[in-house]
């Protein structure tokens, strides 16, 4: 059994105006007292509902943690939010590499190379999401897919600070599809990506977090879940309701 603390995240997308976004913690925040203890809880909503949700969670340990974030700290650069802005709201993280930031919003690994050790300095904790498409699995090219991602991205990470990373391994063909990983697909991947780190740091890999996400639900979230090399689930559809969050959450212990 790991000594890492599992952790389950809600990646709400851009989901949920601000009273939606106040009626789930609100809802939620008892769902969640048991689990706290044995489970990180993560909420990432849009950026419009972060402040809101620190505030209405301020009394549990859950984290707020945002969708993205630009790596410079300031200037033109319209649209876009600075770690320090991110910081300035107490929000805990950032997710990072998000498939579908990489796919229709032309994220690069070159500039994920900059936002990691960017929101590492403002002392906010990366999620950095890394997989393959399906076109990548069937040619055989899941492991250089995800060498090629984890290397560049964190490549200006200094070794000693791989450890306060989360890495979330989500193929691209299971998000949003309803078509999940096996538990033995999902474990391979992420003992694969824990080896990466160990080519650099056997301590940080032994300390990263690594999770799964695609397609995780209530009922299948223990199966999925259930090898030891899975330290949590970043969840997207099954995290817009309070009861099928909560149900997920219990399944990460
Ligand atoms: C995600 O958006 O990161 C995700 C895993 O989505 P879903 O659970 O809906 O597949």
């Amino acid at each position: 059994m790991s000594s890492r603390k599992p952790i389950c995240a809600a990646n709400w997308k851009m989901h949920k105006t601000r009273p939606e976004a106040a009626a789930f913690v609100d809802s939620f925040l008892p769902l969640a007292a048991d689990l706290l203890d044995s489970v990180e809880i993560v909420i990432c909503p849009p950026y419009t509902s972060l402040a809101l949700t620190v505030e209405r969670s301020a009394t549990s340990t859950i984290r707020i943690v945002a969708q993205n974030m630009h790596f410079e700290d300031a200037g033109a650069f319209t649209g876009e939010v600075s770690a320090g802005m991110l910081v300035e709201l107490d929000v805990h993280g950032v997710v990072l590499g998000h498939s579908e930031r990489r796919q229709m919003f032309g994220e690069t690994d070159e500039a994920l190379a900059r936002k990691v050790p960017a929101a590492l300095a403002a002392g906010l904790e990366p999620i950095l999401c890394v997989g393959e498409t399906l076109d990548q699995r069937e040619a055989g090219d899941t492991e250089p897919v995800l060498r090629r991602q984890v290397e560049t991205d964190l490549s200006e990470v200094p070794d000693g600070e791989l450890g306060s990373l989360v890495i979330a391994y989500e193929p691209v063909w299971a998000i949003g599809t309803g078509r999940n990983a096996t538990a033995e697909q999902a474990a391979e991947a992420i003992a694969f990506i824990r080896s990466l780190v160990a080519g650099r740091d056997e301590a940080g890999a032994a300390a990263v977090r690594i999770l799964y996400g695609g397609s995780v639900k209530p009922d299948n979230a223990a199966d999925v879940l259930a090898s030891d090399e899975i330290d949590g689930a970043l969840v997207g559809g099954a995290s817009l309701d309070p009861d099928d969050f909560a149900a997920v959450a219990a399944a990460c212990r």
